[in-house]
Order: structure tokens, then sequence, then C-alpha cells
């Protein structure tokens, strides 16, 4: 069976973890990932965190967004991009996803705009930005926050600007699904406003200025404002660090992936109805996911289970959040939720990572080939 995701594993991940057990005064290899992504957004504050679900609570607290607000979301999500806004007592109000790429519909947001309002997150789907174009200037008008869940979206961009260093804030993942992983679990906050960087550092450490002591800025240090701990183990930061330094060639081989299904499996799939993920132009993806979009009345469960027994592990995506049972209590979902739930209903991921070779891929092309043109 070729597995639908092998976590990325490249072996020099080993001697930084190494190292940060049997150094005696600690390691750096925190700062050093910060520092990568300080260096690769032009300036954004990166603060890493144990998960990218800490990176946008985190930036919930940041952008102290609380009870009686609301912030717009697209209804075809995961659910930390949810929770970090109903965790703090905000409303999360849904909204419908275009049907080329399944970020949020620009056009959908206006109408789900109301005084309480304060943000607008946006979901850069399988590394594809958002219409940043319009939404940007859209959120400045209503003054409102852009905060980017980039969970997907690490080393792609929007017109050369890396994803989530674009908004106000910008959450990253490095979950052991995504492209590159600190041992299983990971994330990163990018604070690209300014004026928010000390006081999500402040927050992310307890509610103090350890940073600044640490710095030699101040004596000693103190609690400064209600904070938490959302700094990651150093064992997680090596993993990243060592990751990263391979980033380059990481990405080049899932583009690489990504190029070869659609190449393959594009022009047969168009003529028999299916759909492939579109990139806009000004979009670079990063080859995070490639999905199809199966015609109507075909069963995904049924197809699923077909690739399976050609040795196959292909997998859904996202269930719809607005009538999972926290979603009925704690959002709504503002207009028609009907391309939401169609992605819900029948896009189907095929195996893509790193490790993925090019014999395995040309398995999955045949027996995706071979189903397609029974349909
Ligand atoms: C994976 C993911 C998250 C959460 O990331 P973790 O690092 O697992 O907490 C949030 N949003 C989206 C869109 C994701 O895909």
């Amino acid at each position: 069976m070729i597995p639908f995701n092998r976590p990325l594993y490249l072996g020099t991940e080993l001697a930084c973890v190494n190292e940060v057990l049997r150094a005696e005064l600690g390691t750096s290899f925190r700062l050093e990932c910060e520092s990568w992504f300080h260096r690769h957004t032009g300036g954004s504050v990166a603060l890493m965190t144990p998960s990218c679900t800490h990176a946008l609570e985190l930036a919930a607290l940041v952008a102290d967004i609380g009870p009686g607000d609301e912030v717009i979301l697209p209804g075809y999500t995961f659910v930390s991009s949810a929770n970090a806004f109903a965790l703090r007592g905000a409303m999360p109000v849904f909204v419908d996803i275009r049907t080329d790429t399944c970020n949020i519909d620009e056009r959908a947001i206006e109408a789900a705009i109301t005084e309480r309002t304060r943000a607008v997150v946006v979901v850069h789907y399988g590394g594809v930005a958002c219409e940043m174009e319009a939404i940007l200037p859209l959120a400045k008008r209503h003054g409102l926050l852009v905060i980017e869940d980039a969970a997907h979206g690490v080393m792609a961009q929007w017109r050369g600007r890396p994803l989530g260093s674009i908004g106000d804030l910008g959450a990253l993942s490095f979950h052991a699904t995504k492209n590159y992983t600190s041992g299983g679990e990971g994330g990163m906050l990018l604070v690209n406003e300014p004026r928010m960087a000390e006081r999500a550092r402040l927050i992310r450490t307890k509610g103090t200025d350890r940073d600044a002591f640490l710095r030699g800025d101040v004596d000693r240090y103190t609690w400064q404002v209600v904070g938490s701990n959302y700094l990651p183990s150093e064992v997680q930061a090596a993993c990243l660090y060592a990751q990263l330094s391979a980033a380059e060639k990481v990405n080049e081989r899932r583009r690489a992936l990504w190029q070869r299904y659609a190449e393959m499996l594009g022009p047969l799939g168009a003529s028999q109805g299916f759909g492939i993920q579109s990139v806009p132009a000004g979009c670079r993806h990063n080859g995070h996911l490639f999905y199809l979009r199966l015609p109507p009345g075909l069963s995904r469960d049924a197809w699923i289970a077909a690739l399976a027994e050609k040795g196959v592990e292909a997998c859904s995506h996202y269930t719809p959040l607005h009538t999972a049972p926290a979603g009925l209590l704690n959002s709504r979902f503002q207009g028609s939720a009907k391309h939401t739930l169609a992605a819900c209903g029948d896009l189907v991921r095929l195996p893509l990572y790193y490790a993925l070779t090019d014999t395995e891929q040309a398995q999955v092309i045949d027996a995706v080939t071979e189903l397609m043109r029974q349909c």
C-alpha cells in the first residue's frame, strides 16, 4: 500500500536532537528557526509555538479578540481556524469558498461584516494564496485585521511574498502532515505588523518581558500582561532547523510531484468531469497537496475504497464545521454554503510527499487513470 503521507524525515534531524539532549548550556535552535523565517519573510517577527493551533490562539490573544467580537473565515477549513477565536468567546462567521481554489470567496466577505467584526481569517488551501488583492483593501476599508492561516503555506508565495507574511498576523504549521515537521507537532506565528510584535512576545512568554531580559534590555523580568506559555521545546526546534536547511530541495521535489500529477491526470480528468486545484496567476504553490474533485454522482467513499484495492491510500479532507455539534452552538454561516458542502463531499487527496518515489507516483497515476476511464 502506498501510504497517503510519510512525515518528512531527512536523517539530519538526529544530530540536531542529539545536540539538544546532550548540551549542558542549552541550545538555540528555536532562535535559529525564528531567524530563518525572519530572513525569508523579509522582516516578519517569527515566534515559534508548540503547534499551528497555538499560533492561531496566540494570534487571537495578540489581536485582543474577545466576547461579542466576530471573525470571518471560510466554511471549508480545519477546526483550529475557528477554535482559536471561539476559545476567546468570539463568534466564527463562516462564508462560502471559491470552487477553483477552495479558498474563501472574497465576494462573500462584505455581506458577513457587521459592527462586531474584528478580523478576516484567510486559509491558503493547499499552499495556493487567497485573493489577497481584493481582501487586503476590503479589510482596510472596514478596519479589520487580516489573519492568515498559512498552515499549508510554508515556502509558497503570493506575488513573491511568502504566505503568512502578507496580513497582520500569520500562522504556520509543522505538523507531521505538513511540508516540514518539527517532530510531529509545531507551529510559528508571523507578526507582520510591527506594533503587535512586543505584545506577542510578552503573551507567548507567560505574560512576562523575559525575552527583553534575555536580550539584556531589562535587569529582571516581571508580569506585564495576561499571557501563557506558547514556547516550543528545543527538540521540536532542532528537527525543524534540520529540515529548513533543506527547504528549497524539499519544495522543488513536492512541486515536481504536483506538476506530474497535474500533467498526467489533468487532461483525462477534465474530459471525464474531474476537477483539479487551479493555481491563479501570481501564486507560487508549494506542492502541499494534490486533489481531485469527483464528478456528481460518483461516490467518494467507493472511489477511495477502489483506490485502496489498487494499493493507493487516498483521503477526503474537511467536514463541515458549521453543522458539527460545536459549530451549531458557537458559530454561524453567512450566505450559501453550497461550495463548502460540495468540497466536503467530493474532494479526494492523493499521496504527495518528499519521500514518494517516481515509481510509486506512477502507480498512483495508473490506478487513478484506470478508475477515471471507467467513469
Ligand atoms: C494543520 C492545520 C492547522 C493546525 O495545525 P497544527 O500544527 O496541527 O496545530 C490549522 N489550520 C489548517 C488549515 C491546517 O491544515
